[in-house]
């Protein structure tokens, strides 16, 4: 993708970004591409997972604070490889290399309430999304993300992308 001159010179002026997009590492879910979206339009924080942590908060918070970005998305993604670790060592006690782990520690959380009676495809779908969940609750239990709700300068919608689709479904 290479943008024209104008645009160029335009965004060397600075950034205003339309969205905030808390999303995952995984090469397939690049957030600029599912949306078409060109340089200067999002405000991507990417992390193993779609993970909040202190430095995601911050990210947030500062797109929100000095960009004025209002539209903040917590995308997941079909077959996560993160949310499938984590399902592995809730459910099997695997263990993982102690950078990972940090990463599982912070998910496992988001999954207490998976249904192991489902079959395994059942239980990632569901653990999928409640992981997209779980950053949400974390952002909005924040004294900042409560207040900027209430204020109406804060819109929080969750989304998981279907790999074999190319679809992205917005979680209600
Ligand atoms: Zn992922």
């Amino acid at each position: 993708m290479r943008a024209s001159k104008d645009v160029l010179a335009d965004l060397a002026k600075g950034q205003r970004p339309y969205a905030t997009i808390v999303g995952c590492s995984d090469s397939r879910v690049a957030p600029e591409l599912l949306f078409d979206a060109g340089l200067g339009d999002l405000f991507v924080i990417r992390v193993a997972g779609s993970l909040m942590s202190p430095e995601v908060f911050g990210s947030v918070q500062y797109a929100g604070t000095y960009l004025g970005v209002q539209l903040v998305m917590v995308l997941g993604h079909d077959g996560c490889g993160v949310v499938k670790a984590a399902l592995a060592a809730r459910c099997q006690g695997a263990r993982e290399r102690a950078r990972i782990q940090t990463l599982l520690q912070r998910v496992l959380p988001g999954l207490a309430d998976v249904d192991p009676r489902l079959s395994s495809s059942e239980q990632m779908a569901q653990a999928v999304e409640a992981n997209v969940r779980w950053s949400m609750r974390q952002l909005l239990e924040t004294a900042e993300g409560r207040a900027r709700l209430a204020q109406g300068k804060m819109k929080l919608v969750g989304a998981v992308y279907e790999t074999a689709t190319g679809r992205v479904r917005l979680l209600a």
